[in-house]
Parts: C-alpha cells; structure tokens; sequence
C-alpha cells in the first residue's frame, strides 16, 4: 500500500505539490492524469525518493519514505532506506534508460545482483523468466541499440519486475514510442494490472488509464481536480478543467 497525505513539494518558491492525499491498496492500479507540469512526474519521484518533500508524508506498507537529513552520503542508514524503497518501488521511466554497453540480459540482471547481492545464475533465470513474459526472451543476447522503442520499453519493465518490487511506477511509459510500438507496451501493461500488481500508472494515455486503472486521479497544478473510478471519470467528469483536459487529449 502506497499513502501520501497533504504532500506539498516546492523547488524553491515555485510549489509544485500543493498538498496531495493519494491511497494506492495493494492490488490496485491508480492512474494519474493531467496537464504538462500539473507535478505528476514530481509525485512519482517523491514516491521513491529520487525528490525530497516539504511537508506531508508518504508511507509504502507503513514505513515513512522521508529524507532524513542533508546529505545521503552523510547518512547511511538513508542509503539502505533508499535501496529498500527503490527496490519495493520500481520505477519504470519515459526514456528507458537502458545500459549501452550491456546486453538486455545484463541489463535485466545488473541491479539485482550488484545491489541485492543475489546469486546470478538465479538471477538469470529469473531474467530470463521475465523478458519472456514481456515477449523478448529471444532478445535477452542482443544490445539495447538493436531493439525498437518498443521492445527497449519492455526490457526495462522486465529490469523493474527482476527486482521483484512489491509496486510498479510507470511514468509515461508509452510517450516515447510510435503509435503501433505503444500497443505492445500497453498489453504488457495491463497484463501486470491483471496480476493484481500494485501500480502508480502517469500516462497521457487515456485509454490505458480507462482500461487498467481501479481509480484515475487528475492533477492540476499541484492539486487533485477530481477523481474517481475509470468509468465515472471519463464518462461522467465533474469539473470544467477535467472536461476541458478530456476534450483537449480526445
Ligand atoms: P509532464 O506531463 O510534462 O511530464 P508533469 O505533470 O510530470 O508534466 P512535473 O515534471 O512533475 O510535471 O513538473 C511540475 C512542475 O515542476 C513544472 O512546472 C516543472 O517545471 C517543475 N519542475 C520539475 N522538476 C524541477 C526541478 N528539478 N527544478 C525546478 N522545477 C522543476
Ligand atoms: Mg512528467
């Protein structure tokens, strides 16, 4: 279970949070829709540490997910904190950020072994598991350049499920990519969603948003609009701006 409470996250003056409060149960997917710059990125990465937070709280299976401190170097009982949060918490980017000079195997394979200290040859099998579920176990030899957008994206989910996180954090993980190579991004996608996997789903896919979310929040301007089940949202929407935001993206 993800909670964020009243979160409000600034860079200096400019406040890009203005206290959000978001449940995400076990087990459910909950989609976060809205305008370029309406923070959605910002809460993701709040989520796992890769920003820090002002005020408010955020708390994965009961644990607080906070900044202690200044400095992460300074602290080291921070960095095992952000090892277990990244790791329950993985996150899956736009750009899929793959090594260059690793294959895909050594990519899927890289975190869990050199930061959980997992034994490789379970790791690969493990690796190997995985880039079959998203439908590249024949490309686990082959190097990032060689694959399409597509398939790149789907290794780097595959990185992400390798390190068996307890949750799923997907930011735009279809933007990047051309029409067609989208939808085999998108079947992945929901094929997780169908498992019962826990996700936090940014996406200007509005589709995808309907057809695997449990609940879909927008976000304007650092603060929650509206939200609701997929079918009321998007069937039934409320507020001007998330009308006006529907008509825009439609
Ligand atoms: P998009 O749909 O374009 O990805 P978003 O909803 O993900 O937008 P964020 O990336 O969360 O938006 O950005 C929210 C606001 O915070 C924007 O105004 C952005 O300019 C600002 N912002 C984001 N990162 C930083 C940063 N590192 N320093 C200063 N301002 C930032
Ligand atoms: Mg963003």
């Amino acid at each position: 279970v993800i909670e964020i409470r009243d979160l409000h996250k600034r860079y200096g003056p400019l406040e890009v949070l203005k206290g959000v409060d978001l449940v995400a149960p076990r087990g459910h997917v909950v989609s976060l829709i809205g305008s370029s710059g309406s923070g959605k990125s910002t809460l993701l990465r709040c989520c796992n540490l890769l920003e820090d937070s002002q005020q408010g709280e955020i708390r994965f299976e009961g644990e607080a997910v906070r900044w202690r401190g200044e400095g992460l170097a300074r602290h080291p009982a921070d960095r095992d904190q952000v090892t277990r949060i990244r790791t329950n918490l993985s996150m899956v980017f736009q750009q899929f950020n793959l090594w260059a000079h690793m294959t895909i195997l050594q990519n899927v394979m890289e975190a869990p072994i050199t930061v959980l200290k997992r034994d490789p040859k379970e790791v690969e099998a493990r690796a190997r598991e995985y880039l079959a579920k998203v439908g590249i176990g024949d490309k686990a030899d082959a190097w990032p350049a060689q694959l399409s957008g597509g398939q790149q994206q789907r290794a780097a989910i595959a990185r992400a499920l390798c390190m068996e996180p307890r949750a799923l954090l997907f930011d735009e993980p279809t933007s990047a990519l051309d029409p067609e190579l989208e939808q085999e991004v998108v079947k992945v996608i929901k094929a997780l969603a169908d498992e019962g996997r826990t996700m936090l789903l940014v996406t200007h896919d509005m589709k995808l948003a309907a057809d695997c979310s449990d609940h879909v929040v927008f976000l304007h301007q650092g603060r929650i609009e509206e939200e609701g089940p997929p079918a009321a949202l998007f069937g039934n929407p409320q507020s001007e701006r998330l009308r006006g935001f529907l008509s825009a993206t439609a």
